[in-house]
């Protein structure tokens, strides 16, 4: 048997990813990149067939934003990244496989070679955009032990360093969490319920268009009206470049704010320049809308949890955002908790995954004759992120409806099931639209896939019952079974994917990233 190797734990972020493992303690470490860093920016330079991914790509972009892509993990679940890269219209999971791969060969040279991996995603992201993860990560040659929800990974963390699990990831006391975790391009926020070895998420919502970025914009926004302002109408935005780099400024220039409470920006385009003091009191102003837009989120998962501040026994603040003293200050104010400090927030999250994988695998090497005695240490229980549901067609008005299957925030891993009629004489097929999310017609609903039962008997009368079940894995990954009771039919379907890659894409892709590598 091949010596099994060490499991790492990624977050795979939208801005910036995390690696970590188990040290042979059995306690999280974050594993430095190659060049020496904790985390590494999500960003990818594409030039022909290589690549370059992390802070040297970040470089490269003020001089070359046509060759960098980064935010992909927003367009995962899509057809392509949202804008050409070096003239090519690429996949969303193949700018995340390089990052990966990246993340992968700098932990091998602590490690040694590496196959396994847990890998992070947020809550609410769907199912999509959740096999488009696993995706990339088959694509850098790693095999996914698990995708685990970034709040219940964070959690996990904060629960064995804060020592409210015990070694065996036991709570010593029932804590009802909730976690906000405010990245660069995300929101994300879960409320979840840890009683003994047993974590709940009892609901989670969230913003994928809302985070860091934002407040960098509203400040690049600030500090490029002034510069036109003062230069008669020469806007740095014009090109991409001097947008690039106004953006970085006013990102620094966030950071330095989370620690002072004034700052001068200076910031210099074509021969002209701007000296500029702000103030965090007026950063804040200018941002005030997006964190009220969390404070919202916030209290609508809440009242979809059925729960109020009162019973919130820990806040924990994840996500590189939440270091801004404007997030500390309104959950402080608004819960009348302390926010918990005592992990970085940029490293929880990977640190969970981390202990997750080394759960994991503890279970899969219990043998079977000493289970009593290894009982696995955890269990993960996630609740559905959208509704999911079939569209149909009301046989009464003939108008498209939505037939929710598994509502959102349902606890997973669940089946369910629901009864359908064939429409007309002689149909040879029954097509299943499945879809996510939407109003009752359907309406502003994401498409997942189609799934079609064939080879129905002839002359077939109308109304026949088909039912259509749905299972819902723990991590999010969706099957779909449709029956006809009446003919004793079954059939276990595959989902023709509305969005993302075929398996015939994957491997298409998997052979040319193996190519390139060479
Ligand atoms: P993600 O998980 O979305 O990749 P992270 O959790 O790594 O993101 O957070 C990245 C975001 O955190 C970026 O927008 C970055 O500007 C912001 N950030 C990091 N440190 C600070 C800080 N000290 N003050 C304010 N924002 C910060
Ligand atoms: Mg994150």
């Amino acid at each position: 048997m091949p010596k099994s190797t060490i499991p790492i734990g990624i977050d795979l972020g939208t801005t910036f990813s995390v690696v970590a493992y188990l040290d042979s303690t059995g306690r999280p470490c974050t594993i430095t990149n190659a060049e020496g860093d904790l985390i590494t920016p999500s960003v990818v330079l594409l030039d022909g067939a290589s690549s370059v991914v992390g802070k040297e790509a970040v470089k490269a972009a003020g001089m070359e934003p046509e060759k960098i892509a980064d935010f992909a993990k927003r367009d995962m679940g899509s057809m392509f990244y949202s804008k050409k890269v070096g003239g090519e219209q690429l996949p969303p999971e193949v700018i995340q496989s390089l990052i990966l791969e990246k993340l992968r060969k700098d932990a091998e040279l602590k490690l040694g070679p590496i196959d396994r991996a847990v890998v992070t995603v947020p809550a609410f992201f769907n199912e999509p955009r959740r096999k488009a993860t696993q995706d990339a990560a088959q694509l850098a040659g790693l095999q996914i032990l698990d995708i685990i929800n970034e709040p219940t990974a964070a959690a996990i963390a904060f629960g064995y360093q804060v020592g409210f699990l015990d070694e065996k990831g036991q709570a010593r006391q029932k804590e009802t969490i909730l976690v906000y975790d405010l990245g660069g391009g995300t929101f994300d926020v879960t409320v979840m319920v840890i009683d003994g070895t047993d974590f709940t998420a009892l609901a989670t919502g969230g913003d994928v268009f809302l985070g860091g970025v934002d407040w960098d914009r509203r400040l690049a926004e600030h500090i490029g009206n002034k510069f036109r302002d003062k230069h008669h109408g020469f806007d740095p935005r014009q090109d991409a470049s001097g947008n690039q780099r106004l953006l970085k400024e006013a990102e620094d220039t966030k950071r330095a704010l989370s620690a002072r409470e004034q700052v001068t920006v200076s910031f210099e385009h074509v021969g002209q320049g701007i000296r500029l003091p702000i103030t965090r009191v007026e950063f804040e102003e200018m941002t005030a809308d997006l964190l009220e837009r969390t404070r919202f989120t916030i209290k609508s998962v809440l009242k979809e949890a059925k729960l109020q501040w009162t019973d919130i026994t820990r806040l924990l603040l994840v996500g590189g955002s939440s270091r801004m003293p404007m997030v500390q200050r309104m959950l402080e104010e608004e819960s009348g908790l302390k926010v918990d400090r005592s992990l970085s927030p940029d490293e929880a999250v990977a640190h969970g995954a981390a202990l997750y994988a080394g759960l994991l695998i503890a279970r899969e090497e219990v043998q079977p004759d000493d289970a009593p005695a290894k009982k696995p240490a955890m269990t993960v229980k996630n609740v559905s992120s959208h509704d999911l549901g079939v569209l149909s067609k009301d046989p009464a008005t003939g108008r498209s409806m939505n037939s929710i299957i598994i509502p959102r925030n349902t606890v997973l891993p669940v089946t369910k099931g629901k009864r359908f009629r064939t429409a007309k004489q002689g149909q040879k097929t029954v097509v299943i639209n499945v879809i996510e999310g939407g109003d009752s017609a359907g309406r502003n609903s994401t498409p997942i896939g189609r799934c079609t039962i064939h080879g129905l008997p002839p002359d077939l009368a109308p109304g026949m019952i088909v039912e259509v079940f749905f299972t819902y894995s723990e991590n999010g990954r969706l099957k779909v079974e449709g029956r006809l009771p009446e003919l004793k039919r079954k059939a276990m379907l595959s989902i023709e994917r509305a969005s993302g890659m075929n398996d015939d894409k994957l491997n298409e892709w998997g052979e040319k990233l193996k190519a390139s590598r060479q």
